[in-house]
Parts: C-alpha cells; sequence; structure tokens
C-alpha cells in the first residue's frame, strides 16, 4: 500500500512538472518566435541552399530537391535547371558556373537517346534563358 501511495505521489509531481514545463514553453514561445529571428532564420537557409542568381529576375536560384528551381516561382517565373541532363548528373558547381556565366564547364557523359552513346557537351543558356548544349570544335 505504501508503494502504491508513493507511486501516486510521483505521478503527481510528475503531472505538476509537465504542467509547469508547458506553462514555461507557453510563456517563453511568443519571445521565441520573433519576427525577426525567424526571418533571419529563414534567410540564412535560404543563403544556404541558394545555388546562384536566376538570370530571368535576379531572384535566388535554390535547391528544389529533384530540381533548381527559381524562388520567384510565385511571381511567374518559371526558370528551372535539372539536376540530371540527358542521364548525367549535373554537378552544383556546374549548374553555379551556368547561372553565373550562362556557361558550363566540359561535361562528359551525356546520354543520346537515339543512338545511346554517350558525349560530351557544355550546357549554356541561350538569350531567352533556355537550357542549351552547346559541342565543342573537334580538334583536328
Ligand atoms: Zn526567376
Amino acid at each position: 500500500m505504501k508503494k502504491i501511495g508513493e507511486r501516486k505521489g510521483n505521478q503527481e509531481t510528475f503531472l505538476k512538472n509537465i504542467e509547469k514545463f508547458i506553462r514555461h514553453i507557453l510563456h517563453e514561445a511568443p519571445k521565441q518566435l520573433e519576427v525577426d529571428k525567424v526571418t533571419q532564420s529563414i534567410n540564412s537557409i535560404k543563403t544556404s541552399s541558394q545555388i546562384g542568381v536566376c538570370p530571368a529576375c535576379k531572384k535566388a536560384v535554390i535547391d528544389k530537391g529533384k530540381f533548381y528551381g527559381c524562388e520567384g516561382f510565385t511571381n511567374g517565373c518559371r526558370f528551372s535547371l535539372p539536376k540530371t541532363y540527358l542521364s548525367k548528373a549535373i554537378s552544383a558547381s556546374n549548374i553555379k558556373k551556368l547561372l553565373d556565366t550562362r556557361k558550363s564547364n566540359l561535361i562528359k557523359g551525356f546520354k543520346s537517346q537515339k543512338k545511346g552513346t554517350t558525349f560530351e557537351a557544355i550546357l549554356i543558356l541561350n538569350a531567352d534563358n533556355e537550357l542549351k548544349m552547346e559541342f565543342p570544335r573537334k580538334k583536328k
């Protein structure tokens, strides 16, 4: 009987502590959720996932998981870049370079869908900000 009584006592203390804890959180939460801080942390996340600047609207191009997309999407910008192009995964550094200079490095391992052969090419952005390929001139 004594043990049960103790247990009951512990449980009450436990519940009271939880109550205290919840009250504490409710009291502290509004302070922790200061808009500035939230915006700040969102911005830092954005900066860390920003891969470059959108050539169409100058907003950030960010990693969207399956592709790179423009943050101005909600404003109607449809600029995006694939992570994989013709069976070749495009590295983040090449996407960066493509956004910075409108031209990637020479990338090897693209696969021709018709012929099934692999080839190398440079990815470029044309005047309409569309992804195109440029083929290096063959050495004679
Ligand atoms: Zn854009």
